[in-house]
């Protein structure tokens, strides 16, 4: 019997201006190869060269559109949503590797608009095909630095202080949902109220971030798309949420060089990747037969997916990378978490 995985993986490889040769995708194969020398230090004369074969549910070279990306990875997963399955899409990868460019792209440019607007595109054409169905959206976002959560959806944003923005705290109900206080709830009846929510936040996300508290690279996106569909008729209704996820920079810190940030703040962060790798090496498990507990409760982060990962919901995670040959051992790193997720 195979193993089941509760959540697909997909490679997503940037483009770059020096491509590395020692990399390769493989589409039809689903894989990426890297062949590297084994002692790094010493060069290529007499060294012993390795290569390291990855496995995805399908992988994206330079030339992939954000149409593809959203068609490939996102759509039927929207679509999940739209019929009441809850669904998560990640972005995880080295900083500069096209995770905010997965997710939301650039907003000036409608070719260039990533899963997250495409998604609230394609909620509202369906809403606007489909007169049999009425379909209420509700956003929130959320961000999630060292640990804390932090509000995105405010207005008047003059805070110059991702924390200035307002916290956001987690509780548990007696029947195992997670209420977030705190975090707004923000009705969007058309297109176009959904997207000035995605600005809004964009928006708080950048001024909350200064070149010495690059909160962007260091910090988690979480936005979050609740619908609640009925027909005209009926007074029933189906309620399910998307969380389409930017994560913290997946590289070691030390290396990149995060100097002067407190301890505190660089271990919450690494905390929450190692959180979320937990929770879903124990959901595999779990589909795999064992009877397991599964840690939600470790990190915030868990705790908001909660009802969104594993069971019926439709988990995907886009794993981004550059190819730079400087790039290439954190790629690697990259490759390894994807296989451990998957
Ligand atoms: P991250 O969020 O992982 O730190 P970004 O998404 O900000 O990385 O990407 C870094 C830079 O590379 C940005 O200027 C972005 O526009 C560009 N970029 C990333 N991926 C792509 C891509 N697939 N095609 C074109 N430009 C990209
Ligand atoms: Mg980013």
């Amino acid at each position: 019997m195979s193993k089941s995985s509760v959540i697909d993986v997909f490679l997503r490889v940037r483009p770059t201006k020096n491509p590395s040769n020692l990399f390769k995708l493989n589409k039809d194969e689903g894989t990426a190869e890297f062949t590297i020398p084994k002692n790094p230090d010493q060069g290529y004369i007499n060294n012993q060269i390795e290569k390291h074969t990855f496995n995805f549910a399908g992988v994206f070279p330079t030339d992939t559109t954000q149409e593809e990306i959203f068609d490939k990875i996102a759509k039927d997963v929207v679509d999940s949503a739209i019929e009441g399955y809850n669904g998560t899409i990640f972005a995880y990868g080295q900083t500069g590797s096209g995770k905010t460019y997965s997710m939301t792209g650039n907003p000036e440019a409608r070719s260039s608009a990533g899963i997250i607007p495409r998604t609230l595109y394609h909620i509202y054409d369906y809403a606007r095909r489909e007169q049999e169905l009425i379909i209420d959206v509700t956003i929130s976002y959320l961000e999630i630095y060292g640990g804390s959560g932090y509000d995105l959806l405010v207005a008047d944003n003059r805070s110059r202080n991702l924390h200035d923005l307002p916290k956001v705290q987690a509780m548990a109900t007696a029947n195992g949902q997670t209420i977030l206080q705190g975090l707004s709830l923000k009705k969007a009846q058309t297109e176009e109220d959904a997207l000035n929510l995605l600005f809004i936040g964009e928006q708080n996300r950048v001024i909350a971030e200064t070149p010495k508290n690059d909160a962007s690279t260091r910090s988690h996106c979480i936005f979050i798309v609740i619908l609640e569909c009925r027909k005209p008729t009926s007074d029933v209704k189906t309620v399910s949420k998307l969380c389409l996820v930017d994560l913290s920079g997946s590289e070691r810190i030390g290396k990149t060089g995060v100097e002067g940030i407190l301890q505190r703040e660089a271990t919450g962060i690494n905390l929450s990747l190692h959180f979320l790798e937990l929770v879903i090496d124990c959901l595999n498990r779990q589909a795999n037969g064992e009877n397991i507990h599964i840690p939600y409760r470790d990190s915030l982060m868990t705790l908001v997916l909660k009802d969104s990962l594993g069971g019926n919901c439709k988990t995907r995670m886009i794993a981004t990378m550059s190819s730079e040959p400087d790039d290439l051992p954190e790629s690697i790193c990259t490759c390894r978490f994807a296989g451990r997720v998957a």
